[in-house]
């Protein structure tokens, strides 16, 4: 939104813009605006050209105070002009080599899908007092073929703002439903999925829709799949939400809200919403001091949950000592180190078929020598 616009004296102007959620977001918007102003228009015959340099300064982090604001950006303006005109900086050198990444990220993820650099790994869920082995969670990686893995906290958010993020979420949906019914014919046994969901899918119109398609087409019940909600998305999407999710309840898969502790959300949100799971978030989790059991606000989290019929997963469970806090209030799953990292298709099949899993990675590279059985696996 430009909250103000204004000629400074010369050829200078100045430009007040309110609600940007993201850095790339403020770039993407001010090379659009310099690719508007350098088209050719047509003077008396002849074609002219103008282009523009722009300096950036962000509030926050930068000044709070609108001189200093501005002379930052007129800092920024010089650093442009400086080096060749016709592009932007940004007050911070470093906010622009984090911009530059991210724009450089944004145009590879594009086709990260068609060159097959994509792939999910596999988590599993398990009771913390057995061990049973309730479910697994679909996690996304992006093998970059020069950068080697980069991690979804990284590539994720930037296809949600390409847009890309789309058409990737739904090939984890096809590519994770598939291989969890593989896995259930293969062991005669029914596995829980969990699968992440990005906002900008729950935007999609028809997504409900989609949605029956994908388990259709791949013979998965409705009822063997869990789809994941980050509370930050929940938290700051309102009715059309709401709605998606009862929709989705309709079709008969389950709802977890995941990261659940990290944004704030109105008590009474959280009872209407027909979500059958959170997940503890993974920062309250690892606040539990082995000694000291579980502090007040992840007990108060668990208890909460509970008390509204919801069951509790614990995430990034790292520890034993953390894992028998977590029972002793009453925390029903936990995924996490303790127990396993997330696993490539051929170690989940490897565990499942033996019915053990190796602590540590597939490679063993944290193996401690220690191997947590897997009972359940074993029994039908
Ligand atoms: P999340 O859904 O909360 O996933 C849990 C994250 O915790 C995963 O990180 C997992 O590898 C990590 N983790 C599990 N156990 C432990 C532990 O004991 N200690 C620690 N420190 N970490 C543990 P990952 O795979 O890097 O994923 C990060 C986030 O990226 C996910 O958080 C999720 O929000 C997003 N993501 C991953 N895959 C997808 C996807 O397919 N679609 C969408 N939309 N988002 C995804
Ligand atoms: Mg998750
Ligand atoms: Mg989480």
């Amino acid at each position: 939104r430009v909250d103000a616009f204004a000629r400074l004296g010369g050829d200078e102007f100045a430009l007040v813009h309110s609600g940007f959620e993201r850095l790339d977001g403020v770039a993407k918007w001010v090379s659009r605006m310099g690719a508007r102003i350098s088209q050719p228009v047509r003077h008396e015959g002849r074609e002219l050209t103008v282009t523009a340099s722009f300096g950036i300064a962000v509030y926050p982090p930068g000044a709070n105070d609108p001189r200093r604001l501005y002379k930052q950006a007129d800092l920024a303006l010089y650093q442009a002009k400086k080096s060749g005109g016709d592009t932007f900086r940004f007050h911070v050198k470093k906010m622009d080599e984090q911009v530059q990444e991210r724009l450089t990220l944004s145009r590879e993820v594009q086709g990260a899908l068609q060159r097959d650099e994509l792939f999910l790994e596999y988590q599993p869920q398990l009771t913390l007092d057995t061990r049973r082995l309730v479910g697994i969670e679909a996690l996304l990686r992006w093998r970059h073929p020069e950068r080697g893995l980069i991690p979804p906290a990284e590539f994720v958010p930037v296809a949600e703002s390409s847009g890309d993020m789309v058409r990737i979420g739904e090939w984890v949906l096809r590519t994770a439903c598939r291989q969890a019914r593989t896995w259930g014919e293969e062991h005669g046994r029914d596995l829980n999925l969990c699968v992440n969901l990005s906002w900008v899918q729950s935007r999609v119109p028809g997504f409900p829709g989609l949605l029956e398609r994908i388990l259709a087409e791949v013979g998965l019940d409705p009822g063997r799949l869990e789809l994941e909600l980050d509370q930050t998305l929940v938290a700051r999407t309102g009715t059309e939400l709401d709605r998606l999710l009862v929709a989705l309840t309709e079709i008969g898969v389950r709802l977890s809200l995941d990261d659940f502790g990290s944004a704030e959300i109105s008590l009474d949100r959280l009872v209407e919403l027909p979500f059958d799971k959170v997940k503890v978030d993974q920062r309250f989790v690892q606040s539990i001091d082995c000694n000291n059991g579980c502090p007040p606000p992840v007990a108060a989290l668990i208890a909460m949950a509970k008390k509204l019929g919801m069951e509790v997963v614990a995430e990034g469970v790292e520890t034993l000592g953390q894992l028998e806090a977590l029972v002793a209030e009453g925390c029903d799953y936990g995924q996490g180190h303790v127990f396993t990292r997330p696993l490539s298709v051929a170690a989940l099949s490897a565990a499942l078929r033996h019915g053990e899993i190796h602590r540590g990675s597939p490679e063993g590279e944290v193996a401690d020598g220690r191997v947590i059985p897997f009972p359940a696996l074993l029994e039908r």
